[in-house]
């Protein structure tokens, strides 16, 4: 381990680089803005920028950039070389403070759902003092926030940033009721796990479905799927290994606490989770993450694909969200405490989580949406598209004595009293077994399942951080000033148990039971992103949002565009795709596949009349048909597509691709994995999914 300790954090300008670089007073003064997230004073930055130049160049970088998140979903960089002329044809390495503060990326190519026509096109970014510079590839980066000359945040990074400080500041709120004035500053931290496929650069190669839409849109079964589950923490193939110990190194070197890695459920999947970090800092990693494991695997000519259905039939991939809230004290708060203070604590943020995913189910549903992950929610293998909490039985226990007032504990003749009483302890392990749950409470923090392995991890934590600051901000609201603050507590969760209960299901959430009974709770079921992208312009999340400052309501309208825009984009892309594999390769292969069997056919009537040609004959019947009717559903889905042009309204046009352009995918793909079935495999155009999942060995 030893090895780790020396290459940990050796890319990254951290706290210990700092400290070591910067003159005393320097460094005391980034690290408060650092801790209360403002701006740079311009002389510190010069010295700032000066330091990292030097620490950047003797560690072999060349070029500096701004790294930001765009939202493209991707990040984004524009390289500038230190290098600036000092006359005589001499050039010395410079980074002033200015540069290091802020930058003007061209950003008239980013999507900005409108807002660039309404307001300036060009943007400019901004350092994140709380998320450390590193080095990639010889190049600087300095995670920056992206946004419009008028302020208007262009990218996903700034709203995240906007969410911390209002959690903070109505925890902060929140933690002064309870007395805790040594707290200057909570967090909320996140743990993402994230699950990825690996496959052969050659059979890759040979797929245009994967190279322009990161999944296969054809693709019969293969004789063996996920159905032994042998793969599931199985042992890892050598090439894998190779490849998990170069990333690993990789991560470690950017300060990314890489931990743990596994094999999942489908052949080919695996998942890796790091260490939980600030959130902002945790999705800036995640991004770093998931691109260091797509440059990895091409050394090790492999390709990593994050999408969340590269195959059809067997499981997707997905992101576990692990997410609780902490002070600058070391105080989880979302752990059950020793005493009873800390226990009514702890009841009165759980209360704030249950409540808040309650009233924005919407919003989290929203924060998760994507035409990637519509093929994972509700297909039976990731959570349903149902937003529940799963609290486990003893925990659900405690809450329902405490809205019943019934004694928690049989033997105990007691009434629970918060804040008077010790709530019983809960076994920690007894909470995390259910893996059907869309929201988990696993102890000491939640898992939101719900994520796609392709998505930043911003968007959910923008709506967790937001919607459970505007609880706390409704609790210190009541609770400040209340002549009985333990009474008052007690009732306030009680009523907030008693009025979100609903919320709460320990049961399984494949069962299609689940689904009525939700239906029956008024619980909300978004099926997929046209169904519930417009929830986002409803006027309770419009006042969420602009009350706490994360979004105004033009960025919000904004946004939304930038969506839908996705959306289409995605499901035409792939629709393109399908007409360009159907149309180019697989009919004319079918056709000339029956032509040969025709001519083997005849070439054997013409030697005997005896010798057997059913399966020549039927065979070519059946292609034949099946080609007949594939070239029907392409001219159906060609003209789906065209239809498209029709419509301009947002919504419209994302129901219109799934109802009409994604309905007409569907029905030719069946139609073409059945010729699949019963084309000669040394004809078939491209490689199986066999020959894809089992492509490394
Ligand atoms: P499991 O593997 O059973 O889901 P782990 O305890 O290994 O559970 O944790 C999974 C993830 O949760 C890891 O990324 C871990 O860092 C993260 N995690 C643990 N504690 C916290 C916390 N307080 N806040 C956020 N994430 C956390
Ligand atoms: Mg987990």
């Amino acid at each position: 381990m030893s090895k780790v300790s020396e290459i940990f954090g050796e890319n990254v300008f951290g706290d210990s680089v700092m400290k070591e670089r910067l003159p005393k007073e320097t460094y005391r003064q980034l690290q408060r803005t650092i801790k209360n997230g403002r701006r740079l004073d311009s002389a510190v930055a010069a010295v700032v920028a000066n330091a990292m130049k030097d620490w950047a160049i003797e560690k072999g970088a060349t070029h500096f950039t701004h790294w930001f998140q765009p939202l493209t979903g991707v990040t984004a960089e524009k390289h500038d070389s230190f290098i600036s002329p000092c006359g005589d044809g001499k050039i010395i390495m410079e980074f002033s403070g200015k540069e290091l503060i802020q930058g003007e990326p061209d950003a008239s190519s980013f999507p900005s759902g409108g807002l660039r026509a309404t307001f300036e096109a060009r943007g400019y970014t901004a350092w994140d003092p709380s998320s450390y510079a590193f080095i990639k590839d010889n190049v600087l980066c300095i995670p920056t926030a992206f946004c419009s000359y008028s302020g208007e945040a262009l990218d996903r990074k700034t709203p995240l940033l906007r969410s911390m400080e209002a959690i903070n500041k109505q925890a902060l709120r929140v933690l002064k009721l309870f007395g805790n004035d040594d707290v200057t500053a909570v967090r909320t931290t996140v743990g993402p796990e994230q699950e990825y496929f690996l496959i052969d650069k050659d059979v890759y190669d040979q797929r245009k479905d994967l190279i322009y839409t990161g999944r296969t849109l054809f693709g019969a079964k293969p004789p063996k799927g996920q159905e032994l589950e042998d793969h599931y923490f199985g042992s890892i193939k050598p090439r894998v290994q190779a490849f998990m110990k170069d990333l690993n190194e990789e991560l470690w070197k950017l300060g990314i606490l890489a931990k743990t890695e596994h094999n999942e459920v489908a052949p080919a999947q695996h998942e890796l989770a790091p260490v939980f970090s600030t959130t902002n800092i945790a999705a800036d990693h995640n991004q770093l993450t998931m691109e260091m494991m797509q440059k990895v695997a091409g050394k090790h000519h492999m390709v990593c694909l994050l999408h969340e259905k590269p195959f059809a039939g067997v499981n997707g991939s997905g992101k576990h969200n692990n997410w609780s809230i902490s002070t600058d004290t070391g105080m989880n708060l979302l752990e059950p405490g020793e005493t009873p203070y800390e226990n009514a604590q702890f009841l009165l943020f759980l209360c704030a989580v249950i409540k808040g995913v309650d009233e924005y189910q919407d919003l989290l549903r929203i924060s998760v949406a994507s035409a990637g992950n519509d093929h994972r929610l509700g297909a039976n293998e990731a959570p349903p598209a149902v937003v529940s909490i799963y609290l486990g039985s003893e925990l659900t226990e405690i809450l329902e004595s405490i809205e019943n007032g019934t004694a928690y504990d049989a033997k105990e003749k007691d009434l629970l009293k918060i804040g008077v009483h010790m709530m019983p302890r809960f076994p920690k392990d007894t909470t995390d077994r259910n893996r059907t749950s869309p929201f988990a409470f696993t102890g000491n923090k939640f898992e939101f399942r719900m994520l796609g392995s392709a998505q930043a991890v911003s968007c959910a934590n923008v709506v967790l951080n937001t919607v459970v600051a505007e609880e706390l901000k409704q609790f210190a609201d009541a609770l400040d000033g209340a002549p009985d603050f333990d009474t008052a507590l007690h009732d306030l969760i009680k009523k907030t148990i008693a009025d979100h209960k609903r919320i709460i299901f320990n049961g399984n959430g494949y069962d299609e039971a689940w689904l009525v009974e939700a239906k029956k709770r008024g619980l909300l079921n978004l099926t997929s992103t046209p169904d519930c992208l417009p929830y986002v312009l409803h006027e309770k999340n419009v006042k969420l949002y602009t009350d706490h400052k994360i979004y105004t309501k033009t960025e919000i309208q904004a946004r939304y565009e930038v969506s839908c825009e996705n959306y289409c984009k995605v499901i035409r892309i792939e629709a393109l795709t399908m007409l360009d594999m159907a149309k180019k390769d697989i009919l004319p292969t079918v056709s000339k596949f029956t032509g040969e069997l025709t001519e083997a056919a005849l070439a054997k009537a013409s030697l005997s009349d005896s010798l057997d040609c059913s399966y020549e004959k039927e065979l070519v019947e059946k292609l034949s048909r099946l080609n007949a009717t594939a070239y029907q559903k392409v001219k159906a889905l060609e003209e789906a597509v065209l239809g498209a042009d029709d419509i301009v309204e947002s919504s419209a046009l994302c129901r219109y691709y799934k109802d009409s352009v994604f309905a007409a995918m569907s029905e030719l793909r069946i139609v073409v994995d059945e010729m699949e079935t019963l084309t000669a495999a040394s004809s078939w155009p491209y490689p199986s999914y066999g020959k894809l999942l089992f492509s490394i060995k």
